[in-house]
């Protein structure tokens, strides 16, 4: 048995790089980037107006109060999208201007419309002065020409994509998703469709890890139930490592008189790294290695496939894709009741979180035990608890990972 710290090392040690592919800015959200960005112009491009007011001569208005105003007047409209070829202000005159449109030459500031008056077509009445700059979105003030504004590695959230548009990159080189295999294992099971007969139970487990490695930018692929027999258990991993970056199976992995799957990782020419770790729930979990695919075994409880595919396969799968920052919030909150621990393990224990006011209050889900699915659907975290004997008591500041 290792430490945990011991186990996620290996695991990320073993990973190697998966390759790269082109791919449309309409498909590259939560992908992983694999080139730098520059940006190819300034952003802003021109000097623009960031309201819907005029363009004016600051100068020109620093004696407008309630009391005094003052009449400019106006000499036409710049609109979005328009140029201002030949458009000129001087003292004592104002344009027109829409949110989006450049500023005039001669302008130096934008008056909101809210602080005019209309006079006539052709004169406003200012009602408050302006400063030199004020409402004026500058030539590159946001992003700069030849500027590094992402780096690979970087995951493209929504707003990433919108600065990706904004830099001219319809196509860019990401990672590609991994294949991940999913095999089941264990005489008991049945598929959600069927119910179950005497002494069977319906396989959960394939169904959760295909939608978590979705959820982590993997492509996963079922290979269905292989009962407690070392060909079948053999037969469908050997047909997931050929096409997979990544296998996972669940199941069969303890030292129970069927668990068959350490002895067929063996035969099947996987490197085992490492076959037991310091961790609860999921002590038996098995991580090996078969040319560049990386194999776990994971726990068959429900509930010790949620833990441990949270703290081996997440992390592999986003090195595998070069994610330099896994998207694992952590967030302090404070214990809502007293948490007895009593392991002699690492402890990762599900949590509920809840807002009250302006503190965050954390509870565990209820009774910890691997087998029981409800303290994983209430679970929004995973607090780590140091192995021994003892109570948390409640009000105490803890720290929760998000899932
Ligand atoms: P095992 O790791 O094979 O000893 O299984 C541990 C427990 O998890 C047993 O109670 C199994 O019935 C259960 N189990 C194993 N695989 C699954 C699965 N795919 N879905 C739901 N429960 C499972
Ligand atoms: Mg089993």
């Amino acid at each position: 048995m290792i430490p945990y710290e011991e186990a996620i090392q290996i695991v990320l040690q073993n990973v190697k790089p998966i390759g790269e592919e082109q791919v449309d800015l309409f498909s590259a959200g939560d992908r992983i980037l694999r080139e730098d960005i520059i940006s190819d112009i300034d952003n802003p491009p021109f000097d623009n107006s960031a309201m819907d007011g005029y363009a004016v001569k600051a100068a020109d208005t620093v004696n407008a109060n309630i009391t005094q105003h003052v009449i400019l007047k106006v000499k036409g409209i710049t609109a979005a999208g328009g140029t201002i070829e030949g458009i000129e202000i001087h003292y004592g005159e104002a344009i027109g201007i829409t949110t989006g449109a450049p500023v005039p030459y001669g302008a130096d500031a934008v008056l909101i419309i809210e602080n005019t008056e209309k006079v006539s077509d052709t004169e406003i009445k200012v009602l408050k002065p302006v400063t030199i700059g004020e409402n004026i979105r500058f030539k590159g003030e946001d992003l700069k020409k030849g500027e590094l504004i992402l780096s690979s590695g970087t995951k493209i959230t929504p707003s990433i994509i919108a600065l990706l548009a904004t830099v001219g990159r319809k196509t860019m080189r990401v990672s590609k998703k991994p294949e991940v295999g999913i095999v089941a294992t264990g005489n008991e099971l049945v598929e959600p469709e069927y119910i179950p007969p005497a002494g069977k139970i319906r396989n959960c487990n394939a169904y959760f890890l295909y939608s978590q490695i979705i959820k982590e930018g993997g492509v996963p692929t079922y290979y269905g139930i292989a009962g407690d027999l070392h060909g079948e258990i053999e037969g469908k991993i050997s047909e997931a490592l050929s096409n997979s970056d990544i296998v996972i199976t669940t199941g069969g992995v303890s030292v129970g008189e069927f668990d068959y799957v350490k002895e067929s990782f063996s035969k099947l020419g996987i490197d085992i790294k490492f076959l037991k770790v310091a961790i609860k729930p999921g002590k038996p979990t098995v991580f090996g290695v078969k040319g560049d695919t990386c194999i776990f075994g994971l726990p068959g409880n429900p509930v010790s496939t949620l833990v441990t595919f949270n703290r081996f396969v997440s992390p592999c799968i986003a090195k595998m894709m070069g994610n330099v920052k896994p998207d694992k919030k952590v967030i302090p909150c404070i214990l809502n009741e007293d948490l007895t621990i009593k392991s002699d393990r690492k402890q990762f224990v599900r949590i509920h979180i809840e807002q009250k006011g302006d503190t965050i209050m954390a509870r565990s889900t209820g009774h910890q035990g691997s087998g029981r699915l409800k303290s994983i659907f209430d679970a929004d975290g995973i607090m780590t608890a140091s192995p021994g004997e003892y109570t948390i008591t409640k009000g105490t500041k803890v720290i929760v990972e998000l899932l």
